[in-house]
């Protein structure tokens, strides 16, 4: 289907509200019926019928539509942020005395979520530099169920080969779970690569105004049925349809915003590649990326994210950069029409926090819907005070 049908009709039965351009809101918990037979008939399907807005609700199901036409998905649900999206696919897929294979920088919320909880229920989690499918392959045992990519992460970018990862878990029976939230279904749709479940934080691109929290799962029709009835339903962590109906006007400027992230993100990012108070950008689709020529092979484009490393030989240079940083924000996150700086410096002085892995030099860009050239003169500005 045509992105422009997807984006701007799919899932849009106007008839039913009036002709109304815009969806309706459908702003109630409850769906009465006529008759018992009727009441009879939507128990026999949950996921088919309206009876509850925990399960089903008619806005949430237009952008439901949208989001697994994106993917090229056969069905999507969509959850109260993106980590009820992870949450959701990993412990659907995990058993007691079972295993999983990650990737070794994933978000930081889903490492904790399969190296600090899932070990109370008895699942063990083996983390491999994923840059190598033959690491992956080698952390597979008998036991093993699921393997958990994410590719690229959303921080130093390190890529996975999708269509290798995902053709060496289906000979071992493992399914496969992609965090798809950086390139978004814009840029890279994996699932037509073969990976069984792919995850999104939909509070990043996919609504891309930062105002909504979701998150987004697209897969098969048998594992959103084994899902909806699992842990969609049991552990009800749903978007509610105010928000679904946010949502579905983001993804109408996704094509837009997408482009102009992708360009802007570049451009801002070759200027610092050039500038002598840069050490060194990590941009995936950077010619001087390690994995650049895989980048170029299974993505479309990299939207606006990317990190540098300031050429500086104490933090307090990395903190004059950030305190002269007009025109970027300081803030975590991603995917909005603004502008921002994540500084890794900042974790260093956090009370109670242990030190984080990522050196206090390196800085998250997001490269919003902004002028470029207005973005780069500001840091310019800031970068003549390190
Ligand atoms: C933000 C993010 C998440 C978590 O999504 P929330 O909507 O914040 O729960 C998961 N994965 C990646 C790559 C993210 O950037």
């Amino acid at each position: 289907m045509h992105l422009s049908e997807i984006l701007n009709h799919l899932g849009e039965e106007r008839g039913q509200y009036f002709n109304a351009v815009s969806p309706p809101v459908f702003q109630t918990s409850n769906f009465t019926f006529s008759s018992l037979d009727e009441f009879r008939q939507a128990f026999t399907d949950e996921l088919a019928h309206h009876i509850y807005s925990r399960g089903n609700n008619p806005t949430v199901a237009i952008l439901r539509q949208k989001l697994a036409a994106l993917e090229e998905a056969e069905d999507a649900l969509v959850f109260a942020s993106g980590m009820g999206a992870v949450s959701a696919a990993v412990l659907a897929n995990v058993r007691a005395g079972g295993h999983v294979v990650c990737v070794e920088s994933p978000y930081s919320w889903t490492k904790a979520l399969l190296k600090d909880y899932l070990p109370r229920f008895g699942v063990s989690t083996t983390f491999v530099d994923g840059r190598e499918t033959a690491n992956i392959e080698r952390a597979i045992q008998d036991n093993t169920t699921l393997l958990y990519l994410e590719s690229p992460n959303s921080l130093t970018f390190e890529l996975q080969d999708i269509r290798a990862c995902a053709g060496l878990a289906r000979r071992r029976g493992v399914v496969t779970v992609l965090d798809n939230s950086y390139a978004s279904p814009f840029f890279q749709r994996p699932i037509p690569m073969g990976i069984d479940i792919t995850v999104h934080s939909g509070t990043k691109y996919l609504n891309g105004h930062s105002d909504v929290v979701m998150g987004v799962l697209c897969t098969n029709k048998v594992m959103a049925r084994k899902i909806f009835e699992g842990e969609y339903m049991t552990m009800g962590g749903i978007l509610p349809p105010h928000d679904a109906a946010l949502a579905i006007r983001g993804l109408r400027t996704l094509e837009l915003r997408m482009r102009r992230c992708h360009e802007s993100g570049l451009e801002v990012a070759r200027y610092l590649e050039g500038h002598p108070k840069v050490e060194r950008v990590l941009h995936p689709l950077l010619p001087s990326f390690p994995q650049y020529e895989l980048a170029r092979k299974q993505m479309e484009g990299a939207g606006g994210l990317f990190s540098f490393y300031l050429r500086a030989s104490r933090p307090d240079q990395a903190e004059a950069f950030y305190n002269n940083l007009s025109r970027f924000l300081l803030a975590v996150s991603w995917g909005g029409h603004e502008s921002l700086a994540l500084p890794a410096v900042a974790f260093y002085n956090i009370p109670g926090r242990e030190k984080p892995a990522m050196p206090w030099n390196l800085v998250r860009l997001y490269i919003g819907l902004e002028d470029p050239q207005w973005l780069i003169e500001g840091l310019e500005q800031a970068l003549a005070h390190v």
